[in-house]
């Protein structure tokens, strides 16, 4: 019995020595420590011993086994623990970085159209919000495009009713805006628009911010300005602004607003092709017909009106070449921003 003790307990302390993962400690624990384990079998045992040896053998099991119970819980600490010493060579290299969370953040898009907002905010505009399903009248009877102008059609409109259509721009806003404040106005309207067009340039649904400000005798001088101050804020960079004649319906005189190509500083290149200049957006003086139409008197008061393209701007920031690439969901593509 003495010698089944001690060899018992020289076979345990081998395996034990042996184990190096969780699993095997577990295996060790029910083989040996476990309820139906070995040294439960010989405690058993000890029953059938004689009497005046059952004190001594008894205390000596007992000791053997408690022994066990203490370098089982030591290695089972080792195993769990993960103090360099303990796991080295257990296949986990600690000087690895760990895996870090996915760090979320906001699109390209949303993030430019916060900077156009807060770059015009500084100046003195407050932002205001319309509805993405407009009634009819404000998306062109109020901006002077009455029914069969021919410059519905360069909308591409998607109608809900024969009234009632999703905005092909944020000019809606001035109307709006026009209809229930009085000047002086300084105001700014960011959203989504939708026209029926898609290619690398377009997407059926893309965001405008519209500016307008009304005052007493407001000047063209006074947009230029404003856009020259904006265009040097957004693309950080001292940048020359073109003016060429142009036509909207709801501002006269009207203009296409260039830029210096930002990729070349105008020398020319693919993006600008060859020209120098880069599209940029467009504005001009609200038309009169416009302030007749909210209640204005045109003889008092002048405002300018101007339009940009937010996908517009982020591609020219960040030389993106198809406009899609925002709309795919590809975070290689987004995380980048
Ligand atoms: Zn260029």
């Amino acid at each position: 019995m003495e010698q089944e003790i001690v060899a018992l307990q020289s076979t345990a302390k081998e395996m034990l020595a042996a184990v190096e993962d969780t699993t095997q400690l577990e295996e060790f624990r029910i083989r040996f420590l476990g309820r139906k384990g070995q040294f439960g079998a010989l405690m058993k045992g000890l029953g059938k011993v004689a009497k005046e040896d059952k004190p001594r053998l008894g205390q000596m099991a007992n000791a053997a086994k408690k022994e066990m119970e203490k370098l089982f819980s030591e290695k089972k600490q080792a195993l769990t623990s993960f103090t360099a010493g303990s796991v080295s060579g257990a296949g986990i290299d600690l000087t690895l970085p760990g895996r870090r969370p996915e760090k979320g953040q906001l699109h390209p898009v949303t993030q430019i159209m916060n900077e156009v907002c807060s770059i015009f905010e500084n100046l003195g505009f407050s932002v205001a919000e319309g509805p993405d399903v407009e009634h009819d009248h404000y998306n062109f009877e109020a901006l002077n495009i009455p029914a069969h102008h021919p410059a519905r059609d360069m909308h591409d409109t998607f109608y809900v009713s024969d009234s009632i259509l999703l905005r092909t721009h944020t000019s809606p806003m001035q109307a709006r805006i026009m209809e229930t404040r009085e000047p002086p106005l300084r105001v700014i309207a960011p959203g989504k628009v939708y026209r029926c067009d898609s290619d690398i340039t377009h997407t059926p649904m893309f965001h405008q911010v519209e500016g307008f400000l009304v005052d007493r005798d407001v000047s063209f001088a006074d947009l230029k300005g404003v856009l020259t101050v904006f265009t040097r804020k957004m693309f950080k960079k001292d940048l020359a602004l073109r003016f060429r004649p142009s036509f909207f319906p709801f501002t006269e005189p009207s203009a296409e607003v260039d830029i210096a190509c930002v990729i070349c500083d105008g020398k020319g290149c693919r993006v600008c092709k060859k020209t120098g200049w880069l599209e940029i957006l467009g504005a001009g003086m609200i038309d009169p017909e416009v302030f007749k139409m909210v209640g204005y008197n045109p003889e008092k008061y002048s405002g300018f009106a101007f339009g940009l393209g937010i996908e517009r701007i982020a591609m020219l920031k960040y030389g993106i070449d198809d406009i899609r690439l925002y709309y795919e969901n590809d975070l290689r593509f987004l995380s980048q921003f």
